[in-house]
């Protein structure tokens, strides 16, 4: 691989959403260097999904480096945690005064407090920012939260609000404030969205155990509501996931177990509308 400086920005984590924010970015005429701990997922990646674009690779974080335009852009898509911690360890060595590390995962704010901080003592600019929309949102436009070390921003403006999804044509994309703010500002956003799924559960299980209307039934009115100031991708997907029938006729739903954690509901949820727009589609 030829190290001369071409990329604009890294992404490290090649995982869901590393891969489809990079081919998003590449969709909008920036050159990505695509880096993971383990290293093989990268070739997999050059040599499939990203095939034929102008996504460059690296076996190495120094070789990540040395294909970097100044300042550095290094995103990190990777577990939260320790994992944040150990990256930014291992890239401390191989960047300058006025390089800039971006953390895309779900960290907690309070940590992207202290890693702003420390980091911004030794001259690098961190910021931390909540992407929301999934794979589907990284791939053709999430929303984009960043806050950290405000002069990053002009170096990842264009970036950002390229490939972040448009509302009347507007960015959801724009400078959050100081220290860990934007992450904090997605888990107010994460925390809106479970409030809003489980008062879309509480309403189904009125509709269904209560005044006992079929599933076509409970789509009409979710489909209904979503004409109304109620209007909202979480209630527009239920009332396809509600008309949705199994191989026999039956409502998917009723098949799905009816326990599960946060990113698990959140996950079939996602499942289950690809499979319904599929099949209206189709
Ligand atoms: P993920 O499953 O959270 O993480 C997988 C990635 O992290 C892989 O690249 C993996 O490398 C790396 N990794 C895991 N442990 C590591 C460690 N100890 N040291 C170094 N690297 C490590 O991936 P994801 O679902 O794409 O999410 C990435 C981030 O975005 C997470 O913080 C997640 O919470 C956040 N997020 C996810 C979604 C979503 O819908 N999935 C939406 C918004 C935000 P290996 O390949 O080597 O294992």
């Amino acid at each position: 691989m030829s190290t001369e400086a071409v990329a604009d920005i890294a992404v490290i984590g090649l995982a869901v959403m590393g891969q489809n924010l990079i081919l998003n970015m590449n969709d909008h005429g920036f050159v990505v260097c695509a880096f993971n701990r383990t290293v093989s997922k990268v070739d997999d990646f050059l040599e499939n999904e990203a095939k034929g674009t102008k996504i460059v690779g690296a076996h190495s974080l120094a070789e990540m480096a040395k294909k970097l335009k100044r300042p550095r852009r290094v995103m990190l898509l990777v577990k939260a945690g320790s994992a944040v911690d150990d990256f930014i360890e291992q890239l401390l060595p191989l960047l300058e005064s006025g390089d800039i590390i971006i953390d895309g995962g779900n960290s907690e704010y309070t940590d992207t407090n202290r890693r702003a901080e420390s980091l911004g003592k030794k001259g690098i600019l961190y910021v931390g920012s909540g992407v929301s929309g999934g794979e589907e949102g990284a791939r053709f436009g999430p929303s984009l939260m960043p806050g950290g070390a405000e002069a990053a921003w002009p170096h990842l403006k264009d970036i950002f609000q390229s490939i972040s999804a448009k509302v009347d044509g507007e960015p959801c994309c724009d400078w959050v404030g100081l220290g860990g703010s934007g992450h904090f500002v997605k888990m107010v956003h994460n925390g809106i969205e479970y409030g809003d799924m489980q008062l879309i559960c509480e309403a189904y299980h009125l509709m269904k155990d209560a005044v006992g209307l079929s599933h076509d039934e409970m789509a009409d009115v979710f489909d209904q509501w979503n004409k109304t100031e109620l209007d909202s991708f979480l209630v527009e997907i239920t009332a396809g996931i509600l008309r949705f029938k199994d191989e026999k006729g039956n409502a998917l739903v009723e098949q799905i177990r009816d326990t599960a954690g946060q990113v698990i509901a959140h996950f079939l949820l996602r499942q289950m509308f690809r499979k319904c727009m599929t099949r209206l589609l189709s």
